[in-house]
């Protein structure tokens, strides 16, 4: 059955990934050769899902896994449940994990998955259901040596066990790392589930500390209440900065005074909205012109645009979210003088405590959560200062200097191995 959802995409985002890698390419001089090459996914998989509904009925879903690059090791990247995703924003987001995990310096190529369907309106056993049949219909894409899929929007821990589950009894036997972002119980790592959060306050904490400022009585606005928002203000406000306003699909909530995020994110685990959290309510795009020290996009693609980057009165952005910032409103931003630490370095975090999970599954050998948390802050941080470092020498914006780092690397290891055959 085919899901009608509006859009949050204004522009097709694979066609804008591949403009940002030429403008890297012309940046760094790469090959025109290779940035053919790079520039589309190796491999994409659609896929249809039946799954039986709970009135007995058959809901046949539509389900993709894209692999982009694997140069550099085994495909990593998310899977996501959501009404509007197509096969374009799977191949934009199977690209930037590719860059991702390269900037983060991890044995990693990029992929990314999704199924078309809203997981808020399935039944747990429904939910189920099509995540087995889903794994089962990509069964022979994924595994700890070629492709390892993990959470994103709209899936969770237990939807990690279920894909774990169904492909360890394909195989007869227990693979921990063929996922990641599973619960402790059956292979999680401690620190995962906040680590996307993690890095987005490590890299705003670095850019502060760059400024000679510090993150204590920062306003941050944050867009996106789920993993990586919810974590990312939960962690900030714990360190003294103020979160003035944070939202959901529902809609925002706004505090100059600081909201309670501890009560918000109590009330978002027992299943409930920001619409009936209480408190002084704004809308999705007024938060984004908050008057305030930090936005932080923390939701889906394309919210900061040509229409309203204006309005930003923020100096500093950070991307929680992958590919929040449209090219044009980036320059915007830029003209305004705002710093925006972009995706593949502010939202790292997640697959660097993935990597740590896929390794401690691999060696059955885990980790204490101050070695974990430890270990993410040396990457985050020693990624962040290789940025900072091309953007102050080669004096370019911080997102060209992380993706720049980042195709350098794919590349040279694209061009070591050779084109076989
Ligand atoms: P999530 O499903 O846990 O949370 C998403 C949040 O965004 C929810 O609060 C949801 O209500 C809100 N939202 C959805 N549509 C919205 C809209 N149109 N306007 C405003 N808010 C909306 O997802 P997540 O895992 O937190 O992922 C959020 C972003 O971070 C995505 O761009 C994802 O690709 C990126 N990301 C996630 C991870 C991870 O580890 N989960 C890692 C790196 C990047």
């Amino acid at each position: 059955m085919a899901v009608e959802a509006e859009s949050h995409l204004k522009e097709n985002p694979f066609r804008l990934a591949q403009a940002q890698l030429r403008k890297v390419a012309d940046t760094i001089g790469l090959d025109d050769d290779i940035v053919a090459v790079l520039g589309e996914c190796k491999k994409a998989v659609e896929v249809a899902i039946p799954t039986t509904m709970d009135d007995g009925s058959v809901n046949v879903f539509t389900g993709w896994r894209v692999t982009h690059n694997v140069a550099r090791g085994p495909s990593k990247g998310g899977i996501r449940y959501h009404p509007a995703a197509t096969l374009d924003e799977v191949k934009a987001l199977a690209m930037w994990m590719t860059w991702k995990c390269a900037l983060m310096n991890l044995p990693f190529g990029g992929a990314k998955g999704a199924v078309v369907c809203d997981p808020r309106e399935l039944s747990l056993g429904e939910l189920e259901r099509m995540t087995r049949r889903f794994t089962s219909e990509i069964v022979n894409e994924i595994g700890p040596e070629k492709d390892i899929p993990a959470p994103d929007v709209g899936t969770t821990p237990a939807v990690m066990a279920w894909i774990f589950d169904t492909f360890s009894m394909n195989q007869g036997h227990s693979v921990l790392s063929v996922v990641t972002g599973k619960p402790l119980a059956v292979g999680g790592s401690l620190g995962r589930e906040e680590a996307t959060g993690r890095g987005v306050l490590f890299c705003l904490q670095e850019a502060l500390g760059r400024q000679g400022a510090a993150l204590e009585g920062k306003r941050i606005a944050v867009q996106g209440f789920g993993n990586v928002g919810g974590a990312f203000a939960e962690l900030a406000s714990g360190l003294g900065a103020t979160i003035v306003a944070i939202s959901d699909v529902s809609g925002g909530i706004y505090d100059a005074s600081g909201v309670d995020i501890a009560a918000a994110r109590a009330h978002g685990r027992a299943g409930g909205t920001l619409v009936d959290f209480g408190g002084e309510r704004i809308t999705n795009e007024e938060l984004l012109a908050l008057d305030c020290d930090v936005l932080a996009p923390c939701a889906l693609e394309q919210v900061l645009t040509r229409e309203n980057a204006d309005r930003v009165r923020a100096k500093l952005v950070v991307e929680g979210a992958n590919g929040p910032t449209t090219p044009e409103a980036d320059e915007i931003l830029q003209g305004n003088g705002v710093l925006v630490l972009p995706d593949v370095l502010a939202n790292a975090g997640g697959v660097v405590v993935s990597y740590f999970e896929w390794v401690q599954g691999l060696q059955e050998l885990f980790w204490k959560e101050e070695e974990v948390n430890r270990r993410l802050k040396e990457i985050v941080s020693g990624a962040f200062a290789e940025t900072w470092a091309r953007h102050e020498h080669d004096g370019m914006p911080l997102r060209l200097a992380a993706y720049g780092l980042a195709v350098e690397r794919v590349a040279e290891a694209s061009l070591i191995r050779g084109l076989y055959p």
